[in-house]
């Protein structure tokens, strides 16, 4: 179904369509229909694409961006689509790398690693790796329909980040495509390699000391100004933080390894053709303990202390949320566990290699939590509670005739002992404006995710939602923290960089970009030089 709020040529311009047909293997669509689907991802943006390309291999991928990179044709590579700042939308040619693209190409169960292509979702690589009682550990809520490339691109994380990171954590080296075609094994490099590679007078040894050079330049700057480096949970802006607290800056520290930095960049540095990535093994043991509050807030005061219990796991969700769950035909039954009408609910998992072992630390928090109502789900339910965790935002999205509530203020992240007053600001902030919101999200990570309702027939300006990720915004920077944890920056938080991470920051990020990508073609006003916020948006709320 063509849609409507997307303005169309009848046809891609049909040189660049031919242009691509006669060199690259896969599909080249041009066709308004095809170019209409990719016109969106699950972000308010649409932008009709000049064309689609399906590569069918690595060496196709080698060709497009040579030519690509020749006539200046601008990139936007994706995955499932699921982003919801941006990252997926433009006018340039979108490289859907998931098509052919979800081998698996080698699986060592011993060392715990596994290789493979970008396309791969990542529910259909832990089915396969579910025997060997392993799994690829980062767990966005999307897990059913999100493809290992799109994670990378946007370092994504989910319900276990507190105990077992993010993307990067566990990718261990990528095969990447430069902006020119040049293929490049992205992978750990001690201090004394790093010397070797940095004097090679080749694209890849230039490019070497092309990042580290602004990293070194300004790593005061980069030390000061990114709140990862203050324990805050962000994805705001290239990974030059990561980076910094490895080699060569730190003797004891990791191994300087440029895949770290890919993950995050969101397309805009490099295509990704091939993964190796670190496994884990699935816990033995599990249960989730939901905590009843009164009030968010009385919830979040309590975050901390629920940190220093050693969780796998610490969602909250809100009443509103819950009633949407109540109300919603797919997970009317999943909230079995909730008594009464609580204003608030914290869910806090625990892991470990025995029941027994998990006895002592339920024990101990739910003295923490007493005299308040909780329950304890056990292993065989487990699921059927974080499916409703999972559900929350998709509920969001689905409202009938259009959306429940807006995207855009919900990625901020602070001390976790500032959540309280953080949300505080927000509240007042959006009731000043005459908005209800939604909150829930992964506390335990610092975010608390605030939806503003979309509210029924209510029009929502453009400048209006712009006004209001700026209010929030400074709010996150007066606390200290991010405006983009986990969601990343696409072309709606890009804005916000240079309040976030400080100019000197902002500057060693754009070194980095043309050192990678000199003639801007990859996934162009993504983070960087985003076009203005609120062009090309489409805010829909019921009708
Ligand atoms: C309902 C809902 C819930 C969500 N929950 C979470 C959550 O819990 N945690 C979370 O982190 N995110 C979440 N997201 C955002 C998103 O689903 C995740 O970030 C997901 O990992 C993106 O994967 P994807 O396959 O859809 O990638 P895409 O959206 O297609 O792409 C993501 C980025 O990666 C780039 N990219 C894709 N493939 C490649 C490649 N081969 N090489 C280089 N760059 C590439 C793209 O250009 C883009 O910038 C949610 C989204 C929705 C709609």
């Amino acid at each position: 179904m063509p849609d409507p709020h997307i303005e169309s040529e009848a046809l891609a311009d049909q040189r660049v369509i031919d242009l691509l047909r006669s060199h690259v293997a896969g599909d080249v669509l041009g066709d308004a229909g095809s170019r209409g689907e990719y016109a969106r991802d699950a972000s308010p943006y649409r932008q009709m694409p000049m064309a689609v390309v399906r590569p069918r291999h690595r060496d196709a991928v080698v060709a497009l961006l040579q030519i690509a990179s020749e006539h200046r044709l601008p990139l936007i590579p994706r995955a499932a689509g699921t982003s919801l700042a941006g990252q997926c939308v433009g006018s340039g040619i979108v490289v859907d790398m998931g098509a052919y693209q979800q081998r698996i190409i080698e699986f060592d169960p011993v060392s715990r690693r596994i290789k493979v292509e970008p396309g791969i979702v990542r529910d259909a690589l832990n089915r396969h790796l579910a025997s060997h009682r392993l799994q690829f550990a980062p767990d966005p809520s999307t897990t059913d329909r999100c493809q290992v490339g799109g994670m990378i691109g946007n370092n994504a994380w989910g319900l276990h980040a507190v105990s077992s990171g993010t993307t990067r954590e566990h990718v261990q080296a990528l095969e990447l495509v430069l902006a020119d075609g040049t293929i490049m094994n992205a992978a750990a490099v001690d201090a004394a390699g790093l010397g070797v590679v940095r004097s090679r007078d080749d694209r890849e040894g230039r490019l070497y000391d092309a990042v580290i050079e602004p990293i070194d330049r300004h790593a005061a700057a980069i030390r000061s100004g990114y709140p990862s480096m203050r324990g805050i949970a962000s994805n705001s802006g290239y990974a030059l933080d990561a980076l910094l607290r490895g080699q060569p800056w730190h003797v004891q520290g990791a191994c300087f390894n440029l895949a770290r930095l890919i993950c995050g960049s969101e397309g805009t540095l490099a295509i990704v053709t091939a993964a190796t990535l670190g496994l884990v093994e699935i816990p033995v043991a599990v249960r989730v303990c939901c905590l009843h509050f009164a009030g968010v807030t009385h919830a979040l005061h309590t975050v901390p202390a629920i940190l220093e219990t050693g969780p796998a796991a610490l969602e909250l969700l809100d009443r509103a949320i819950l009633r949407a769950a109540e109300t919603h035909a797919d997970h009317r039954g999943s909230s079995f566990w909730l008594r009464g009408d609580p204003g608030a609910v914290l869910l806090v998992e625990y892991a470990g290699a025995s029941p027994d072992e998990l006895e002592v630390r339920i024990r101990h928090l739910l003295r923490m939590h007493a005299p308040r109502t909780a329950t304890v789900v056990g292993a065989g339910d487990i699921e059927r509670v974080w499916a409703l965790r999972r559900a929350a935002l998709k509920m969001l999205m689905q409202a009938e005739g259009g959306l429940r509530a807006f995207t855009g203020i919900e990625d901020a992240a602070v001390p976790v002992d500032e959540l309280a007053d953080y949300y505080s600001e927000v509240q007042a902030l959006l009731a000043a404006r005459g908005l209800a919101h939604y909150a829930y999200g992964p506390v335990g990570m610092g975010s608390l995710h605030v939806r503003p309702e979309a509210g029924k027939g209510r029009e929502y300006a453009p400048a209006e939602f712009e006004s209001l990720l700026d209010s929030v915004a400074a709010i996150a920077v007066r606390h200290g923290g991010s405006f983009s944890c986990k969601h990343g920056d696409g072309r709606m938080r890009g804005k916000y960089l240079e309040a976030v991470l400080g100019s000197e920051s902002l500057a060693a990020m754009r070194q980095v970009k043309t050192a990678f990508d000199p003639t801007g073609i990859l996934n162009p006003g993504k983070i960087l030089d985003c076009p203005p916020l609120t062009g090309d948006l489409l805010l829909q709320a019921p009708r």
